[in-house]
């Protein structure tokens, strides 16, 4: 039997599975080794959609150990051609407060040693990523999170640290006084990689605390790993409501430049 084509993809795990009608499991083998998980594939809001837990089934896999490419190019085997990557995340900011949704429009590289591309030789690829997120997923979720009354910010940047250790005081100082909004372990090269296979791909990070209390404020406590726990399961539920808003508004015949990212990119 032919496989119906998927059109979106969601990095996620079992908490949303309840959203899904008449899912299935997908398992999919790619060039670079196992996704993290088998996909979850299904239906929400008459669009075809595939949830893939990031962190795998048992959240075995911290951010640095994350197979990133075998993700993405899981998604684009099963015809995904739009991909949402929700994230918990840290504010740098004491405006961007816990339980605030930022649809991100910019991000910052700060990792190390991931695998980052999929284009190693012998053709050289240079893709752009000027604007690493696409519009048009982003303007749904901004849509989304208007029609819910979902405490959100339509745009900031996100700053990507290799993990797994959280930053030290003069890191956290160091990027809140550039402006940035935003920090995480898995935005890169989760976000690099869509584009290359010239995916859309978009952010909601969920604010789940403030990074290493934003040195110099004694009012705000450091950050562990509990508390991340306890309001990333609160925002968990918005999520779900947030997905399931902003499928349907995902326009179906796409007018970003993102799935032609590769043109003029080759060499
Ligand atoms: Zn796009």
């Amino acid at each position: 039997m032919e496989r119906e084509r998927v059109e979106i993809g969601v990095f996620g795990g079992s908490g949303f599975y309840e959203l899904i009608q008449g899912a299935q499991e997908v398992t999919v083998d790619t060039p670079f080794g196992d996704p993290s998980a088998p996909m979850t594939v299904g239906e929400i809001g008459g669009r075809r959609v595939a949830f893939l837990p990031r962190h795998g089934l048992k959240h075995q896999f911290p951010p640095h150990k994350i197979n990133y490419r075998a993700n993405l190019w899981a998604m684009k085997s099963a015809g995904v051609s739009r991909v949402i990557g929700p994230c918990a995340a840290g504010s740098l900011q004491p405006e961007v407060k816990p339980g605030t949704f930022v649809i991100c429009d910019q991000l910052v590289d700060r990792t190390r040693h991931r695998s980052d591309t999929f284009y190693d030789g012998p053709k050289t690829t240079h893709v752009a990523f000027a604007d690493p997120y696409c519009p048009e997923l982003r303007s749904a979720a901004i849509a989304a999170c208007e029609s819910l009354d979902i405490p959100f910010k339509p745009g900031g940047t996100v700053v990507v640290i290799e993990g797994p250790r959280f930053s030290t005081r003069a890191e956290s100082k160091w990027f809140s006084g550039h402006g940035w909004e935003v920090i995480n372990m898995t935005q890169y090269p989760e976000a690099i990689l869509a584009r290359e296979l010239e995916l859309c791909y978009a952010n909601i990070s969920l604010i789940t605390d403030y990074d290493v209390g934003l040195a110099g404020d004694p009012s705000i406590k450091p950050v562990t790993q509990e508390e991340v726990l306890r309001v990333f399961k609160e925002n968990n539920e918005r999520l779900r409501e947030l997905l399931n808003a902003m499928i349907p508004k995902i326009p179906e015949e796409p007018a970003c430049s993102c799935q032609s990212a590769l043109e003029g990119a080759q060499f």
